[in-house]
């Protein structure tokens, strides 16, 4: 299977992020992605190459032209403001109790500190001076495997990082700047005119793609998750979000319950298989996740290696073709062989697990 992939994600080289008002090791690092090129290159089975860049245009299809804007100012903004931070982080939220009754605001020119959060969902998302690039990077990866798959590939895997699907049309946040994933889906349905699928694995749902899909009928969002009562992102996820107007009925929430078992799961995915299996379209796109490892720092699921060979399998068994861009997974020395699992099953090749010492991760100590 060809793996996009670009070294351009080691720009976003953030070491904390900030929960409930603590400053702590931050999860979503450059070791992630580079565990996983270590663990498929030693395979030999996954070729990789560099994306194309593929301009704002496809980014602009999903999200409003204002947060690509300030994600791209961000930074240089704080350091001319000589705010010497090392990362841009919200102080104040544009919060709906904000403005109730009244127009909500527009964004405007202003001190850092409040900008930001006019755009921010959470704390937990710093901007450092090589987020942006990558970002946008990410986003090359997504499409660049998306063009793979519409020029005839079965399967291509998009190596993203930064994340993407809780990236919302005029928000960011959750490890996420762009939704990968949404970005793909558009483009596709408007370079093909079909409609497409969204399989999202993630631990956590993808607030993002759910918002940005809402009231369309031509993607389907279908999403396993930890229930929103207990995990991030809290205010959306939850099973009646179903959508609307004439995205009524393409929205599938499927919240889970902590400690989550391999046959709990695996009837999940055939549940959200069977509501894609009823769409038309030939292409889904799958947001990728092991944070439902069982190991996971973050998640409270009890998934094993195997189970992702399988789930690849059972994807990869619709008979559809596959553009799988990487979400989360924050267990570090298992998502290489995680990922290869996964992979190897959507290509019908065996599980065939790789011991832990096979790991080579560059510069990770685990
Ligand atoms: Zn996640």
């Amino acid at each position: 299977m060809r793996v996009v992939y670009t070294p351009a994600h080691l720009g976003h080289d953030i070491t904390h992020e900030t929960v409930m008002g603590v400053q702590i090791p931050a999860n979503e690092v450059a070791e992630r992605a580079e565990r996983i090129r270590s663990v498929l290159e030693a395979d030999g089975g996954f070729p990789f190459e560099l994306p194309a860049d593929h301009g704002e245009a496809p980014i602009l299809a999903v999200h409003e032209p204002g947060l690509l804007r300030f994600l791209a100012e961000a930074y240089a903004q704080m350091r001319a403001e000589g705010v010497m931070r090392p990362a841009v982080i919200a102080e104040a939220f544009n919060v709906r109790a904000l403005t109730e009754g009244m127009p909500a605001p527009a964004e405007r020119p202003g001190a850092i500190s409040g900008r930001t959060g006019f755009w921010a969902l959470d704390t937990s998302t710093p901007i450092v001076a090589g987020s942006y690039t990558a970002a946008r990077a990410a986003v090359d990866v997504a499409l660049s495997a998306a063009d793979l798959v519409l020029s005839g590939e079965r399967a291509v895997y998009g190596l993203c990082r930064p994340p993407g699907h809780h990236a919302a049309r005029s928000m960011y946040g959750g490890y996420c700047f762009f939704n990968n994933a949404a970005i793909a889906a558009e483009s596709i349905v408007r370079e093909t005119g079909e409609s497409v699928a969204i399989l999202d694995v993630d631990y956590h749902h993808g607030n993002g793609t759910e918002q940005i899909f809402w009231r369309r009928g031509d993607v389907l969002y279908a999403s396993i998750h930890a229930d929103p009562a207990r995990q991030y992102p809290y205010y959306l996820g939850w099973a009646d979000e179903t959508g609307e107007g004439s995205g009524a009925g393409a929205n599938l929430n499927i919240p889970m319950p902590a400690g989550t078992t391999t046959e709990q799961y695996l009837a999940a995915v055939d549940r959200a298989l069977d509501a894609i299996s009823a769409t038309t379209g030939s292409v889904i796109v799958v947001s990728l996740g092991f944070d439902t490892y069982g190991h996971d720092p973050i998640g409270d699921f009890a998934l094993t290696t195997d189970v992702y060979h399988e789930v690849g399998r059972r994807v990869a068994a619709l008979g559809r073709r596959l553009v799988i861009l990487q979400e989360g997974g924050y267990h570090r020395p298992s998502l290489g062989a995680n990922a290869r699992a996964w992979l190897r099953g959507a290509e019908g090749r065996s599980y065939d697990p790789v011991p832990a010492a096979g790991f080579t991760a560059g510069g990770a100590t685990g």
